[in-house]
């Protein structure tokens, strides 16, 4: 069954103009690209968009990070897509992360880990919807 998932290419990644290989191995393995657009947030729209980690520890060092410089939100499309999006991204940590996972490949700590990707339905809703109009999804 189709299904969206939404994702980010995040600040490290826009920074070292890894953004066309990104979206190179996305669509390589299958996803569309249903939207897609370039903008930067403010610390208080990260911390919105985060509001699950707020108590963290990392809180504050995610939101400085995810508000540093431009992203690239986007809606995917694919059978499967939450999950084979998460397969393709790798573990959160590049150092744990398999071969040919976009984090292996493109990110450079547990921080600064290049891409996001929504882990359930719900997310997937909220995150769509925190980035995009309904007309921009269609
Ligand atoms: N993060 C961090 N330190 C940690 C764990 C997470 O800076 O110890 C950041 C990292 O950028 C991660 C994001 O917080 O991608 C959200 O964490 P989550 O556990 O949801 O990981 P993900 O689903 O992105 O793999």
């Amino acid at each position: 069954m189709s299904q969206r998932t939404f994702s980010i290419i995040k600040p490290d990644a826009v920074r070292k103009g890894y953004t066309a290989a990104i979206l190179a191995e996305i669509e390589k393995a299958g996803f569309k690209i249903v939207s897609i657009k370039r903008m930067s947030i403010s610390k208080a729209q990260a911390e919105g968009f985060y509001y699950v980690h707020a108590e963290r520890g990392f809180f504050g060092e995610l939101t400085d990070f995810m508000s540093s410089g431009p992203i690239f939100p986007m809606v995917l499309e694919k059978d499967n897509a939450i999950a084979d999006f998460r397969t393709l991204m790798g573990a959160t940590n590049p150092a744990n992360a398999a071969e040919g996972t976009l984090r292996k490949l493109f990110a450079s700590s547990i921080g600064e880990n290049a891409v996001h990707g929504s882990d359930a339905e719900e997310t997937a809703a909220f995150e769509i919807g925190y980035f995009f109009a309904g007309i921009e999804v269609k």
